[in-house]
């Protein structure tokens, strides 16, 4: 049987046709929230359910602290703007990651440095990493400068690709040998735990994301994670425009210039409805994987990405991954799954690819990376399967 042919029977022998990539999974508990929130009249940067949301944040990944973002890319803005990240630093970002991440940076005045990722999580590689570092990098009164352009690596930025947590032991293990702080993009893996522990709360903060295509949405929305008490607060502080309210009460001011960042709570509504429906949306998620795992076992052509013990991943998206024999027949597949009203997509465009970021520094080998823009397709995924 032609490639084309035995992979897209073995997608259609798991979901039904039409297929969407992924879409909110919404019940009467949404609209019954929204509502609540609509008759309080609390429907902007105050209320009630910002704070619930915020509660059940920690409660979900045990982190001590969460604080809710008006998006994802905003909760990256905020987090890397805390740390310290400014004009002429750099942020250690993947080659293959959402754009929010560079342009996260970006926003900050620093720039995204590129490194290669590896095979098995998608995520940034710690062997070649550790060899950038070596050869490029030198540590000095505690911070970590780039040899070449004498500037400050003040963040790496990781990303959970698809929900599959990195390789944090060692990268965080190279984060503390160099002195850079490691911010865990984590805006596809809530839900996926790194030994045991949620993504997100092993860095110094970890961001997520609640867009309509994430598996929890508030319709837009964000949240920082963090450990520390005195960085949560400053962050707090940083997201409602860093007000000061004096012991009078009468009048307030401005100490810093802070961010309108926060989640308006009638978004944090929609969002607290989701959460509590989130180990629902898990299992489901993870009964369509074991079935794609199934569909796919003996498959010549291409392999499933799946997890391990280590990394138990959310299953946000279902990632296919070409032989590298067959990478060439990717675009081929993309049609054929057009044609069959599937909606599968390749990875995202290699950021050192993207003209306005083509003069960002960039470690020497991504050739991962590249490899892998050609062989990975990721499948439906959406919890609300008819069949699951
Ligand atoms: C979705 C996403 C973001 C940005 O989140 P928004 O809420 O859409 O701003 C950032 N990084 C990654 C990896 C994402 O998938």
């Amino acid at each position: 049987m032609s490639l084309v042919l035995d992979i897209l029977k073995r997608v259609q022998s798991v979901i039904p046709t039409p297929a969407d990539l992924h879409t909110p999974n919404l019940s009467s508990l949404e609209s019954e929230k929204v509502a609540e929130c609509l008759e309080s009249t609390f429907v902007s940067s105050v209320g009630a359910f910002t704070n619930k949301v915020e509660e059940e944040l920690c409660k979900i990944t045990k982190s001590p602290f969460a604080i809710v973002t008006s998006t994802g890319t905003s909760a990256l803005h905020l987090s890397l703007h805390a740390l310290g990240v400014g004009t002429g630093d750099l942020v250690l970002v993947p080659n293959m990651t959402f754009v929010a991440t560079a342009n996260a940076v970006l926003y900050t005045g620093a720039k995204p440095l590129f490194i290669d990722i590896e095979t098995e999580s998608l995520g940034v590689c710690p062997l070649k990493l550790a060899d950038f570092l070596k050869k490029e990098c030198s540590v000095k009164n505690d911070l970590c400068v780039h040899n070449k352009s004498n500037a400050a690596i003040k963040a790496l930025c990781v990303v959970h690709v698809f929900g599959f947590a990195a390789k944090l032991s060692e990268l965080l293990e190279l984060c503390k040998k160099y002195k850079i702080h490691l911010v865990e993009d984590s805006a596809e893996s809530l839900g996926s735990y790194y030994k045991k522990q949620h993504t997100g709360t092993l860095g110094t903060l970890g961001t997520l994301s609640f867009n309509g295509n994430k598996i929890a949405t508030a319709g837009g929305g964000g949240a920082i994670l963090c450990s520390d008490p005195k960085l949560a607060q400053k962050i707090k502080h940083l997201s409602t425009t860093a007000k000061i309210v004096p012991a009078d009460k009468v009048s307030f001011s401005h100490d810093v210039m802070g961010f309108n960042y926060r989640m308006p709570n009638l978004n944090a509504a929609l969002l607290y409805a989701q959460l509590l429906r989130l180990p629902e949306f898990l299992e489901k998620k993870k009964l369509l994987h074991k079935k794609y795992l199934a569909a796919f076992s003996g498959c010549e052509f291409a392999e499933l990405l799946t997890s391990h013990e280590e990394n138990s991943a959310n299953y946000w998206l279902n990632t296919l991954i070409l032989k590298p024999a067959y990478q060439k027949h990717q675009k081929e597949l993309l049609t054929a799954f057009i044609d069959a009203k599937i909606q599968a997509r390749p990875p995202w465009d290699l950021m050192n690819t993207l003209a306005y970021l083509k003069e960002s520094p960039r470690a020497a080998d991504l050739s991962t990376a590249e490899s892998m823009r050609e062989r990975i397709i990721n499948l439906p995924s959406s919890s609300q399967q008819k069949t699951l």
